[in-house]
């Protein structure tokens, strides 16, 4: 595999203990030079930072790669060439971990493109409107808003229109932003008195790719600059796609003017991944990474990893695939349960009742004795019909049973939480959240 995967995901793991701007200077420059047997080789820019990082940093490095990527070994840092090519320069195979890339002007990476995508049913309308969008069909989904829980492709997704765009039409103009770029450009070119600039970038593209627009709420002076560039992009008739981690409705603190344009176009969502697009996406990355990956590994981690994060799904995989360098042994699911046995469901343990409404109590730090109790409060009620829901699924035990574990409530009443839980489920990412996080609970 390529080692600066897995420096990516060391990397990941320091910046959880290190300053970012530690992490850049000294840590970033570095890169694994070698696996090999029981010793992990590190490679420094010069002896500045060989010095410096075996003073600082070792005890750290070593610590990750033993509890984060199972790979006990001890660590020795070279000076060695300077850090390879990033991608973009050399254009060599893309890595597992995708790389934050040096910035060309439209903030593209390019590594989000729609070959290294799987597409399936839980991303296949806002995938379909995507491609409609690449094909330069501009004007019939627009805006295009897409939405989705972190880690399930939404970014992905909308940058690999814009590289398609620019592949098939070079001289049109995209552009990538976050609403965290474009609230920090404005500031300064408020405090700089350049605010014509400012406007005139972000008003003269053919695509504009507005990404997390959510972390605009609350956000007065960006959100006006941003309704202003909307209209101004949407009046020119040029091409808005914008991502979210809600629907529009459901963004807090965002003026109904701003939410209603987001509604003018198409809104599409993304779901979770279910376990055939997750094996799919598993075995297309690790192709993509270079590691031989059989298909029931790949079924293996699909269906067994607790997360429906795709990111986390892509660090594990380089997790395993630091493993399986490491220890010179091939990808089977002996080696995957090895590599990654923290961040396994232990189908062995068996759940109870207690086990799941002990879970819930804490999740939502309410009492037993209140769940059981007649109120009705939503902040009693909500824990209780989650609670039956989660009875009902993971025990399948009988409506009965399950109401006499609340104070005798009749089957009408538990049918009834059930069913408003699970048509919950299905909307809202909210209730995703809860049972997934409950979930995380019982079985890790
Ligand atoms: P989001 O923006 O929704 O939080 P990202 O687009 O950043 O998610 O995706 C997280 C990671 O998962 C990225 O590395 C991305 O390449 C990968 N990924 C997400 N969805 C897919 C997919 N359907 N096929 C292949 N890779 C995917
Ligand atoms: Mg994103």
């Amino acid at each position: 595999m390529d080692e600066s995967g897995i420096w990516e995901e060391v990397l990941k793991y320091l910046r959880k203990e290190i300053s970012e701007q530690e992490v850049k200077v000294w840590l970033e420059p570095m890169s694994v030079a070698e696996l090999r047997g029981d010793l992990i080789t590190l490679s420094a820019p010069n002896k500045f930072y060989k010095k410096w990082a075996e003073d600082r940093y070792l005890p750290q490095i070593k610590k990750v790669f033993k509890e984060n990527l199972a790979v006990e070994a001890d660590v020795s840092i070279t000076v060695g060439a300077e850090k390879r090519q990033t991608q973009t320069e050399s254009n060599s195979v893309p890595s597992g971990t995708v790389v934050q890339q040096p910035k060309n002007g439209n903030n593209l990476n390019r590594e989000y493109i729609f070959e290294n995508f799987v597409a399936g049913s839980s991303n296949e309308f806002a995938y379909s409107a995507c491609q409609a969008v690449s094909e330069g069909q501009f004007m019939q989904y627009n805006p295009l808003f897409i939405y989705g829980g972190v880690g399930l492709g939404k970014t992905h997704m909308m940058q690999a229109v814009g590289n398609r765009i620019l592949e098939k039409f070079p001289k049109m103009k995209v552009l990538y932003c976050t609403s965290e770029t474009f609230t920090n450009e404005m500031i300064n070119a408020i405090r700089m008195k350049k605010m014509d600039e400012f406007q005139n970038k972000y008003r003269n593209i053919d695509l504009i790719l507005f990404d997390d627009v959510q972390f605009l709420s609350g956000k007065q002076r960006s959100t006006e600059e941003f309704f202003n560039t909307f209209n101004a992009l949407y009046d020119n008739q040029k091409q808005i796609i914008i991502t979210s981690d809600k629907t529009p409705a459901e963004i807090p603190e965002m003026e109904d003017r701003l939410k209603s344009r987001f509604s003018w176009g198409l809104i599409a969502d993304i779901q979770p991944p279910s376990v055939e697009e997750k094996t799919a996406i598993l075995i297309k990355r690790a192709e993509f990474m270079g590691l031989p990956m059989p298909q029931e590994v790949a079924f293996f981690m699909a269906e067994n990893l607790v997360t429906e994060n795709i990111r986390e799904l892509i660090g594990a995989l380089v997790r395993l695939s630091a493993f399986s360098s490491f220890h010179k042994r091939k990808v089977t699911i002996d080696l995957a349960r090895q590599a990654l046995e923290k961040f396994l469901v232990k189908k062995d343990r068996v759940v109870t009742s207690e086990n799941i409404i002990d879970a819930v109590c804490s999740y939502f730090n309410v009492k037993l004795t209140d769940m059981k109790s007649k109120k009705r409060t939503k902040s009693i009620s909500m824990p209780r019909q989650v609670a039956m829901y989660l009875l009902r699924e993971k025990l399948n035990l009988s409506l009965q049973e399950v109401g006499s574990m609340f104070g005798g409530r009749d089957h009408s009443t538990v049918l009834h939480a059930v069913n408003s839980v699970a048509d919950k489920y299905k909307e809202s990412r909210e209730v995703q959240l809860i049972i997934t996080t409950i979930e995380r609970e019982l079985y890790s």
